[in-house]
C-alpha cells in the first residue's frame, strides 16, 4: 500500500505543519524520523541535541498515535532508509521542511533530491521559517516574512489514516554509540512540545515584564528572556506560531502593567524577525560556515593560531571572572544570554586573537539551540569579519561592571571568587601577594593567570582590524556583501528599531 512520507527533521511538531497538513489531506501518511549517524559525527553536533531531540521525537511519536497516525524512527543515511520503506511499503511522495542547515546537511538534502528524482518520488518542501530559497532580491524579503507571518497557524491534521504494514521502528541507541561523548549539561532544557508550551505561555503572561531591561544581565537573563530558542530551534513551536501568540498577547494585554508588556512583546518580536533575518544568510552564502563573509579579511587571524589561548577560553580557564563563569555557566545549562554570548566571541576573537571557525564549532556544540544560520553569522559579526557591521569589543571587565556589579554571577559559578574581596573581583589577577594570603585564594594556582594582558592585547587587535577596514580594496568590496546581506532598515531606522527593541541597552545585531 503506497502512502507520503512526511520526514520529520528540525520541525518536531505535529501544529502549523505544512508538510504533514499536505500529505494528510492527500490519503495515507507515516511520519518519519531518521537518526543518521553521518549527521552526528559532525564537530558541530553534540550529546545534549541528540537527546534533546530523543526527548522530542518521543512526545512526537505519542501526538502522532493519539491522532491515529505512526511515527517510525529508523537508523542509516537518509537514501538508504528511503530505499528500503519505498520496498517495504512503496512511497507515492516525500513532504518536509526546507532546511537551512550545515555543510552536512546540505550534501544530505541534494542526496535525497537526487534519490527521489531516480525513483520518481515527488518531493515536496514547504518553508519552514520566514527564510526564501533562491533569492533574488534582499528588497523583497521583510515583505515575504510579513506575508508568512500574516497567515494563520495551521491546526495539526484532525486525523492521520496511517498505512497498514507493520514496520519495524529502530531503538534509539546511547549517544556513545554515536560517538557522541561529551557530557549533557545537567541543567539543560528539556524536550517535547508541552514543554514548549509551557515556556511559551509562562513568557508571554508573566516573564516578558522584565525582557526590556532584564536580558542583558546573565543574572537576570534565565528568567527575563524568552528561552525559546531551543525549541524554535528544534521546530516544536513554529516560529509563527510563536509571532501569532505574541501578536495577540499584545492585543489583549490590558492592566496597569499592559505598556510595559506591550513593549517588552514588541521587542521579543523584533527578534523573532532577525531569528530569520541571520538563516536567510546562511541560506544566500553556505560558505559562511567556513569561510570570511567578505573575503578581504581572509588571513587576518589564521596564521596566528594559539592552541593555548583556545584551551584556556573554552576550558573557562582565563582568569576573567566574567568569561569562566559564563562558560561554566555554559556547561551546566546549554544556554546563555545573547550579550555574554557575544562578549565570549569577542573574547575569543579580539585579546586572544582566535580565528572563529574552531570557537564556533566549540560553541555550537556548548549552545543547546544550536541554529546554524544564527550562529555563524553571529561568530562572523563578533569577530569583524562580515565587513558590514561596526566592530563591537566587549571589554569583560566592563561587562562584569555593569552586568554583574555585585559579583553574584561569577561567584556562584566560580567558587573559588566567593573568598575574593569585592575591590579585587573584577580584576583578581591583580590582587597583592598580602591580600591573596589574607583570602587565601592564590592567583595561578586557585584561580588562572589571564594569557595576555587584556587592555594592550585588545588594542592591538583592534588596531589589526581597523587597518584592514581601511584598505581601499576592503572597503570596495563592501558594498557587494551589504547588497546581498545587508537589513534593509536605513540607518536612522535601524537605530530606532535597535532603541525600541532594547530600551537603553543597544544590541544591535543587524
Ligand atoms: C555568538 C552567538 C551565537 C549565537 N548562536 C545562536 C544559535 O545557535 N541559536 C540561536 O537560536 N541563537 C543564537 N544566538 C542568538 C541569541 O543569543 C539567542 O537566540 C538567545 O540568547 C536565545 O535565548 P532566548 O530564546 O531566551 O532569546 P530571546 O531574547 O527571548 O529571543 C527570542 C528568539 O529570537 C531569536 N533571537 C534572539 N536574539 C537573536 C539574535 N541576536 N539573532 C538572531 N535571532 C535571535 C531566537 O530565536 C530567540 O529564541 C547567538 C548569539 C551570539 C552572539
Amino acid at each position: 500500500m503506497a502512502c507520503s512520507l512526511v520526514w520529520f527533521k528540525r520541525d518536531l511538531r505535529v501544529h502549523d505543519h505544512a508538510p504533514l497538513a499536505a500529505a494528510a489531506a492527500a490519503g495515507p501518511v507515516l511520519g518519519l524520523y531518521v537518526i543518521e549517524p553521518g549527521l552526528w559525527a559532525q564537530p558541530d553536533m553534540a550529546t545534549q541535541h541528540y537527546l534533546f531531540i530523543r526527548e522530542s521525537v518521543s512526545a512526537l511519536a505519542q501526538q502522532f498515535a493519539a491522532l491515529g497516525g505512526r511515527l517510525l524512527v529508523r537508523g542509516g543515511e537518509m537514501t538508504a532508509v528511503l530505499e528500503r520503506l519505498h520496498a517495504e511499503l512503496g512511497i507515492d511522495a516525500l513532504y518536509s521542511h526546507e532546511e537551512t542547515g550545515n555543510d552536512w546537511t546540505f550534501a544530505r538534502d541534494r542526496a535525497v533530491a537526487a534519490w527521489c528524482r531516480r525513483h520518481g518520488v515527488h518531493w515536496q518542501e514547504f518553508r519552514q521559517f520566514g527564510v526564501v530559497r533562491r533569492l533574488q532580491d534582499r528588497d523583497e524579503w521583510r515583505p515575504a516574512w510579513e506575508a508568512l507571518m500574516a497567515q494563520p497557524p495551521l491546526p495539526p491534521p484532525a486525523r492521520l489514516a496511517a498505512p497498514l504494514p507493520p514496520l519495524i521502528g529502530h531503538r534509539w541507541p546511547d549517544p556513545a554509540a554515536l560517538g557522541l561523548t561529551d557530557p549533557d549539561p545537567p541543567l539543560r532544557q528539556r524536550g517535547g512540545r508541552a514543554n514548549a508550551e509551557l515556556v511559551l505561555t509562562d513568557f508571554l503572561n508573566e516573564r516578558v515584564l522584565s525582557y526590556r531591561g532584564g536580558i542583558s544581565s546573565p543574572l537576570s537573563a534565565p528568567t527575563a528572556c524568552s528561552r525559546l530558542s531551543a525549541h524554535l530551534a528544534y521546530g516544536l513551536l513554529s516560529l509563527r506560531e510563536v509571532v501569532h501568540a505574541a501578536r495577540l498577547a499584545m492585543a489583549n494585554a490590558s492592566g496597569p502593567q499592559a505598556e510595559r508588556q506591550r513593549r517588552g512583546l514588541a521587542a521579543f518580536v523584533s527578534r523573532l524577525y532577525w531569528h530569520c533575518h541571520f538563516i536567510q544568510k546562511l541560506e544566500s552564502e553556505p560558505a559562511l560556515e567556513f569561510r570570511n563573509l567578505h573575503r578581504g579579511y581572509d588571513g587576518l587571524r589564521e596564521a596566528d593560531w594559539s592552541a593555548a589561548h583556545f584551551a584556556a577560553w573554552s576550558a573557562g580557564r582565563t582568569g576573567w571572572p566574567l568569561v569562566d563563569a559564563c562558560m561554566a555557566m555554559l556547561r551546566a545549562t546549554g544556554w546563555l544570554n545573547f550579550r555574554m554570548r557575544a562578549m565570549l566571541v569577542s573574547v575569543a576573537a579580539y585579546p586572544l586573537w582566535l580565528h572563529w571557525r574552531e570557537p564556533g564549532l566549540f560553541l555550537a556544540r556548548q549552545f543547546l539551540d544550536y541554529e546554524p544560520g544564527i550562529h555563524w553569522s553571529q561568530l562572523q559579526m563578533q569577530s569583524g569579519t562580515t565587513g558590514i557591521n561596526t566592530a563591537r569589543v566587549y571589554n569583560p571587565v566592563k561587562q562584569a561592571r555593569d552586568h554583574d556589579p555585585q559579583g553574584r554571577f561569577v561567584r556562584h559559578w566560580l567558587p573559588a571568587l566567593r573568598r575574593v574581596p569585592d575591590s579585587w573581583l573584577f580584576e583578581p589577577w591583580r590582587m597583592p601577594p598580602a591580600v591573596q594570603a589574607q583570602c587565601g585564594v592564590r592567583v595561578g594556582e586557585d584561580i588562572p593567570e589571564p594569557p595576555v594582558e587584556l587592555e594592550r592585547a585588545t588594542r592591538v587587535a583592534k588596531e589589526r582590524l581597523y587597518a584592514l577596514r581601511r584598505d581601499p580594496g576592503v572597503r570596495a568590496a563592501r558594498a557587494a556583501v551589504l547588497e546581498r546581506h545587508g537589513s534593509r532598515l536605513r540607518p536612522a531606522a535601524r537605530r530606532k528599531a535597535a532603541a525600541r527593541a532594547s530600551g537603553a541597552q543597544l544590541e544591535l545585531e543587524f
